[in-house]
């Protein structure tokens, strides 16, 4: 019996078995090792780091495990693509088309009113007739400075013209009845 079992370890066959599932154990550990490495070559951008992970990827069954629990989630070719594709929604966003502010109508960036509305969007330059936007206060085409003209322009004209008549008057008033104010309340 015993020597039956000591001919059975000691033959060809069972040394051949048992190197060959030593050499498939020592594969497997180099491989997940190895797939641990080049994994985190892909997630992890920090070098030190990916040695860590490497490191730990040697540790038998329970490192790459370990390293699965806490790998980033996204590999850094997919983050840049984010990033990309982010930047590209971003742009777009900012050069979306221009608007009517009350009916949301896409107008072009020449429209003087809103077709739709004629809502007033620009004022013409009033000397290449260009496209204005309310705020600019000359023309970029052609350096002509913005005029106070428009709808709010004469009343702004008209309230500076009472203004000063009526500080003027005020003024007299004053100098008229300079003396009886002051004596009343004295
Ligand atoms: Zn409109
Ligand atoms: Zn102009």
């Amino acid at each position: 019996m015993l020597g039956s079992l000591s001919a059975v370890f000691h033959s060809t066959a069972f040394t051949v078995a048992r190197d060959l599932a030593l050499f498939c154990v020592v594969l497997l550990w180099l491989g997940c090792a190895f797939w641990t490495h080049r994994d985190a070559k892909r997630r992890i951008d920090d070098l030190v780091l990916v040695w860590t992970a490497t490191l730990l990827g040697l540790f038998p069954v329970v490192g790459p495990l370990a390293y699965l629990l806490f790998r980033p989630p996204e590999t850094l070719e997919e983050a840049r693509a984010r990033g990309i594709e982010l930047r590209a929604l971003e742009t777009r966003l900012e050069r979306r088309e221009p608007q009517c502010p009350l009916c949301r109508t896409a107008v072009d960036a020449a429209f003087l009113i809103c077709p739709v509305c004629t809502t007033r969007l620009k004022k013409p330059c009033q000397a290449c007739k260009a496209p204005l936007e309310p705020l600019w206060q000359a023309c970029p085409y052609c350096a002509v400075p913005v005029k106070a003209t428009g709808l709010r322009a004469p009343a702004t004209l008209e309230l500076d013209t009472a203004l000063t008549a009526e500080i003027a008057s005020k003024g007299n008033g004053k100098a008229r009845a300079g003396r009886p104010r002051r004596a009343a309340a004295s």
